[in-house]
């Protein structure tokens, strides 16, 4: 017991020395290192990014990301924290792209009897020798 009260009053002095320390240099107003260095940092940091977002290619989301910034003349303080949403983003896109991955179903419309084939294109050419003639997709199922 006197150890917990021993760590909490540890922790409100914590506390209260971060609070004074904000007062003298708010987080939110302390200066960060210019867009120049924030690049190079994440450039020299790439395999890290790459860990975070394995679905990603880093290298090219973050051209495509500075590209973006110089087109829309855009500024960021954080350039870390905006390459992070911008690669969370990426990352759900590219998920999301994965789930809507169809399979086609090919068959004949005129014999029902005939085999189905799978593929997962949609512009198969299949050709049913039975029925001479080409195979329809029937229908799409998720992959
Ligand atoms: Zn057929």
């Amino acid at each position: 017991m006197a150890r917990k009260i021993d760590i909490e009053i540890l922790l409100e002095r914590i506390e209260a020395l971060e609070s004074r320390l904000d007062k003298l240099d708010p987080v939110s107003k302390r200066k960060l290192p210019s867009k120049k260095d924030q690049i190079s940092d994440i450039k020299n940091n790439l395999d890290e990014w790459a860990q975070k977002f394995p679905s990603v290619d880093i290298e090219f989301e973050l051209l495509k990301m500075l590209d973006w910034l110089q087109a829309n003349q855009k500024r960021k303080k954080d350039y870390k924290a905006f390459f992070r949403n911008w690669l969370r983003k990426a990352s759900n896109s590219i998920e999301k792209e994965v789930q809507d991955v169809y399979r086609y179903i090919y068959g004949c419309s005129t014999d029902q009897n005939c085999k189905h084939q799978e593929s997962e294109y949609k512009d198969m050419v299949i050709f049913c020798n039975k029925c001479n003639s080409q195979k329809k997709i029937i229908k799409s199922v998720r992959a």
